[in-house]
């Protein structure tokens, strides 16, 4: 079994980042290290403020800790980071680690808007994390964010997916995650050859929380099993069809909670 390494909030309610990523990545048959980055009462669409606890002075001690004991990950995923500090904190630690893949999805902002309490600088320290990334996973406001180019909801794909690659490592991929063509939503990415790829799927209607965060994880996965990039969005795009479409079967009457998973669970051990 390959081990990785997941750093991102951990909302006690809600089923987003940390609560979504494990039962996704245990279910690839990884042995998941869960690090939360900050700990949350609720997530923070629809329950009014939660209760947050800053763990940038414990993360300090758990490198050291791990280090240590001489822990190695195989693999990592950063989602959700929360201040300039932890992200130079896990760019240290990561470094030294010698990853066999580094997936970053550098959560900034949505709708055109950074999330509030993050600023220039914390753009800045995202834009220094993601060069030992081998994926990173921006939304098209995150996009915009790290490369500089004015927001568009429909950006041009070529120039945007080219200044991010500017900002990444020889062999290393940006993938955008949000992109709407049609009546579809999924990913757009360059090829060998600096064309531009995309895979969707048909749009479900509603916004739901959380699905991001399992793209992420569903797509983190899959690489670090062996499949291509190419296959890795296609099945992560298709599983996150079937989570959306759970999601609206259930008729929720909280819209709060994150997708559901089972469907996506099923397909997922199918695979294995
Ligand atoms: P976040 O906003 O959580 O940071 P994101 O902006 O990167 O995430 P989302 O808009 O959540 O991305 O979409 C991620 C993926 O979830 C899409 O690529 C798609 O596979 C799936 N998805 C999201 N919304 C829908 C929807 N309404 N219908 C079908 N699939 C969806
Ligand atoms: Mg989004």
């Amino acid at each position: 079994m390959a081990s990785i390494l997941v750093a991102e909030d951990l909302s006690a309610v809600g089923g987003i980042s940390l609560s979504a990523a494990l039962p996704v990545l245990t279910a690839m048959q990884y042995d998941v290290a869960a690090l939360p980055t900050s700990l949350l009462s609720t997530h923070t669409s629809g329950y009014g403020r939660p209760a947050v606890v800053d763990l940038s002075s414990w993360l300090p001690a758990v490198f050291k800790h791990w280090t240590q004991a001489q822990l190695k990950f195989d693999q990592a995923l950063i989602g959700y980071v929360g201040s300039v500090e932890l992200c130079g904190l896990l760019t240290d630690y990561l470094t030294n680690q010698n990853l066999d893949l580094l997936v970053v999805d550098p959560v900034l902002g949505d709708l055109g808007k950074l999330y509030s309490g993050f600023d220039q600088t914390y753009v800045g320290a995202m834009r220094t994390l993601i060069k030992s990334a081998d994926v990173i996973l921006p939304n098209v406001t995150e996009a915009s964010l790290l490369t500089d180019l004015p927001y568009q909801r429909h950006p041009e794909l070529k120039p945007t997916l080219t200044a991010l690659q500017r900002l990444l490592k020889p062999g290393a991929h940006a993938v955008i995650t949000d992109v709407e063509r049609d009546d579809h939503i999924g990913c757009a990415w360059l090829d060998e050859r600096g064309d531009v790829q995309y895979v969707g799927q048909p749009r479900l209607p509603g916004h739901y929380n959380g699905t991001g965060d399992t793209l992420a994880a569903a797509i983190a996965g899959l690489l670090g099993r062996g499949f291509s990039l190419t296959r890795s969005l296609e099945l992560a795009n298709q599983w996150l069809n079937l989570a959306v479409a759970e999601t609206l079967d259930q008729r929720r009457t909280d819209e709060r909670q994150g997708v559901a998973l089972g469907q996506l669970l099923r397909a997922i051990l199918a695979l294995n």
